[in-house]
């Protein structure tokens, strides 16, 4: 055929292929393009609109559906990023950056614009339409993956402070944004609270959890119930009552441990659980310990 002419072309391709490397936590990073414009173009709330935040979120958890549950295992965001973390035996398109990226910022975006009616019901959404770009970094420890976490929620607790009293003197004390500028510069954290305190009667820690915290997304495994329900054909993707009454406080067995002894029905059953368990959000501190020791099924 005269195809095969042609075909040594694809052999460019070979060369120009990353893949990740194997065994590691892959994180890939979404964010907005241009947000801040298209933020002011759509009348985003300032500091923080809610209802912007929401749809990040949703469009999120709809990664989570879309993948899978063998492979993401928590996602973090902020403002207009997303941050998704892999599993480190994820094998999905055989770790090829460019499909991982490429995939994950697709279903990201689609979603976010086929939910947008959801949330703006009442702004249509025009042109510039929302987009988004995407990158994927490699960490080999757990160690590694919880300072990535706690540096993004940092970031979050910085700027959100930053942008809360920046914000509130322009809206609140009638500053324009230069004078807003001068007055925050060089002042540390407690000189911000003191004067969302003494100027406008604001305790910043009783600000949106959602807000001073950013999402976090992962797979309630531990409030699934020990039931056989995974053996029915065709269950809902839909979380059934139980799964949505029962509480993060549930101790699980993680499934690294749980793996060990099992035969392989068991571990295909457990494996099955884990995808099937209900996707939460939640505003929460992930920096400190209590948080991953309560969920160790999180990171294995
Ligand atoms: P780039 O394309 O380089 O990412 P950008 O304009 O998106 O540029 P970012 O640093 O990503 O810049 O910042 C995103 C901006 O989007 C924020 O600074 C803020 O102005 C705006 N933004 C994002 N989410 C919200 C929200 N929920 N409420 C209000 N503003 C938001
Ligand atoms: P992958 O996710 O690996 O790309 P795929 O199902 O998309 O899997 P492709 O090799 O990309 O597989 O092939 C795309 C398939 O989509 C085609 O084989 C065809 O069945 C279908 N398809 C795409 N475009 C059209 C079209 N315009 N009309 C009819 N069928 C189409
Ligand atoms: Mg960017
Ligand atoms: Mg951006
Ligand atoms: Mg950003
Ligand atoms: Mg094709
Ligand atoms: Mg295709």
């Amino acid at each position: 055929m005269a195809n095969s002419k042609f075909e040594y072309v694809r052999h460019f391709e070979l060369t120009n292929t990353t893949h990740l490397l194997p065994n590691t936590y892959i994180i890939i990073r979404i964010d907005g393009r241009s947000f801040h414009r298209f933020s002011t173009l759509q009348s985003f709330t300032k500091p923080n609109d809610a209802r912007a935040l929401s749809l990040m979120n949703a469009a999120a958890v709809s990664v989570f559906h879309d993948l899978g549950g063998e492979v993401v295992s928590i996602a973090y965001g902020v403002s207009d990023e997303f941050s998704f973390v892999l599993r480190k035996e994820c094998n999905l398109f055989d770790r090829r950056e460019a499909k991982l990226v490429s995939t994950v910022v697709s279903i990201f975006t689609a979603y976010y614009i086929s939910l947008w009616p959801k949330y703006f019901p009442s702004q249509e959404l025009t042109r510039p339409l929302p987009t988004f770009d995407g990158r994927a970094v490699c960490y080999p420890t757990i160690e590694n993956v919880r300072d990535y976490l706690s540096w993004r929620q940092a970031d979050c607790h910085i700027n959100n402070l930053y942008n809360t009293s920046f914000w509130m003197l322009i809206l609140k004390g009638g500053m324009t944004p230069q004078e807003a500028e001068k007055e925050l510069m060089g002042t540390l954290a407690k000189d911000k609270n003191e004067i969302l305190w003494s100027r406008f009667g604001i305790n910043y820690n009783n600000e949106e959890e959602m807000f001073r915290k950013g999402s976090v997304v992962y797979r309630n495994y531990g409030a699934v119930p020990d039931s056989s329900t995974e053996d029915k054909p065709n269950e809902e993707e839909e979380a059934t009552p139980e799964k949505k009454e029962a509480t993060a406080e549930t101790t699980p067995v993680p499934p690294a441990e749980a793996q060990k002894g099992k035969s392989r029905s068991q571990q295909k059953r457990e494996a099955k659980k884990l995808a099937k368990a209900e996707v939460v959000i939640e505003h929460v501190d992930i920096i400190k310990d209590a948080f991953w020791e309560k969920r160790p099924w999180i990171l294995h």
